[in-house]
Protein backbone atom coordinates (compact mmCIF):
# COMPACT_ATOMS: atom_id res chain seq x y z
CA UNK A 1 0.00 0.00 0.00
CA UNK A 2 1.13 3.73 -0.84
CA UNK A 3 1.36 6.68 0.89
CA UNK A 4 -0.91 9.52 0.68
CA UNK A 5 -1.43 12.86 2.77
CA UNK A 6 -5.26 12.22 1.63
CA UNK A 7 -5.57 8.80 2.77
CA UNK A 8 -8.29 6.47 1.40
CA UNK A 9 -7.99 4.52 4.69
CA UNK A 10 -6.45 4.03 7.72
CA UNK A 11 -4.03 0.75 8.91
CA UNK A 12 -4.59 0.01 12.53
CA UNK A 13 -1.67 -2.35 12.99
CA UNK A 14 -3.82 -3.23 17.24
CA UNK A 15 -6.37 -4.91 15.74
CA UNK A 16 -4.73 -5.69 12.53
CA UNK A 17 -7.41 -4.10 10.27
CA UNK A 18 -7.60 -1.91 7.65
CA UNK A 19 -10.08 0.64 6.91
CA UNK A 20 -11.95 2.61 3.87
CA UNK A 21 -11.92 6.17 5.59
CA UNK A 22 -13.04 7.73 1.67
CA UNK A 23 -14.83 6.58 -1.25
CA UNK A 24 -12.22 4.84 -3.10
CA UNK A 25 -12.71 4.65 -6.88
CA UNK A 26 -12.67 1.22 -8.68
CA UNK A 27 -9.04 0.59 -9.81
CA UNK A 28 -7.45 3.05 -7.78
CA UNK A 29 -4.76 2.41 -5.34
CA UNK A 30 -5.78 2.24 -1.38
CA UNK A 31 -3.56 4.61 0.25
CA UNK A 32 -2.59 5.13 4.16
CA UNK A 33 -0.87 8.16 5.99
CA UNK A 34 2.69 6.77 6.55
CA UNK A 35 3.35 8.64 9.40
CA UNK A 36 0.17 7.02 11.40
CA UNK A 37 2.12 3.62 12.27
CA UNK A 38 5.81 4.91 11.24
CA UNK A 39 7.22 6.88 13.55
CA UNK A 40 10.86 7.87 12.59
CA UNK A 41 11.47 6.30 8.70
CA UNK A 42 14.77 4.75 7.99
CA UNK A 43 13.86 5.52 4.24
CA UNK A 44 12.30 9.24 3.85
CA UNK A 45 11.11 10.01 0.31
CA UNK A 46 9.57 12.98 -1.29
CA UNK A 47 5.85 12.43 -1.21
CA UNK A 48 4.34 12.92 -5.17
CA UNK A 49 0.55 12.18 -3.70
CA UNK A 50 -0.89 15.72 -5.35
CA UNK A 51 -2.93 16.54 -2.41
CA UNK A 52 -3.45 19.76 -1.15
CA UNK A 53 -2.22 19.77 2.17
CA UNK A 54 0.75 17.65 0.78
CA UNK A 55 3.67 17.05 3.83
CA UNK A 56 5.89 17.15 1.12
CA UNK A 57 8.84 15.19 2.29
CA UNK A 58 8.00 12.13 4.68
CA UNK A 59 9.98 11.16 7.37
CA UNK A 60 7.35 10.05 9.81
CA UNK A 61 5.68 10.92 12.63
CA UNK A 62 8.38 12.60 14.76
CA UNK A 63 8.99 15.22 11.79
CA UNK A 64 5.46 16.48 10.99
CA UNK A 65 4.06 18.97 13.08
CA UNK A 66 1.50 18.26 16.14
CA UNK A 67 -1.36 19.99 14.74
CA UNK A 68 -1.02 17.85 11.33
CA UNK A 69 -0.71 14.80 13.07
CA UNK A 70 -3.50 15.67 15.02
CA UNK A 71 -5.86 15.59 12.05
CA UNK A 72 -5.36 12.21 11.10
CA UNK A 73 -5.62 8.86 12.33
CA UNK A 74 -2.54 7.72 14.51
CA UNK A 75 -2.29 3.98 15.78
CA UNK A 76 -1.33 3.25 19.65
CA UNK A 77 2.60 3.16 19.46
CA UNK A 78 2.71 6.46 17.62
CA UNK A 79 0.34 8.21 20.22
CA UNK A 80 2.80 6.72 22.67
CA UNK A 81 6.26 8.45 20.78
CA UNK A 82 3.79 11.46 21.06
CA UNK A 83 3.44 11.38 24.86
CA UNK A 84 6.83 10.36 25.44
CA UNK A 85 8.16 13.06 23.17
CA UNK A 86 5.56 15.54 24.85
CA UNK A 87 8.32 17.02 27.19
CA UNK A 88 10.28 18.52 24.60
CA UNK A 89 6.65 19.56 22.74
CA UNK A 90 5.04 20.96 26.00
CA UNK A 91 3.26 23.83 23.94
CA UNK A 92 2.01 21.09 20.92
CA UNK A 93 0.16 18.37 22.91
CA UNK A 94 -3.48 18.65 24.46
CA UNK A 95 -2.99 18.58 27.85
CA UNK A 96 -5.49 15.88 28.35
CA UNK A 97 -2.73 13.80 26.40
CA UNK A 98 -0.12 14.15 28.60
ZN1 LIG B 1 1.71 13.95 -0.03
Amino acid sequence: MNHSCAPTAIVDVTKMEVRAIAPIPKGSAITFFYPSTEWDMAQPFKCLCGAKQCLGFIQGAKHVPRQVLRKYYLNQHIKQFLYDSAETHKDDVPAKER
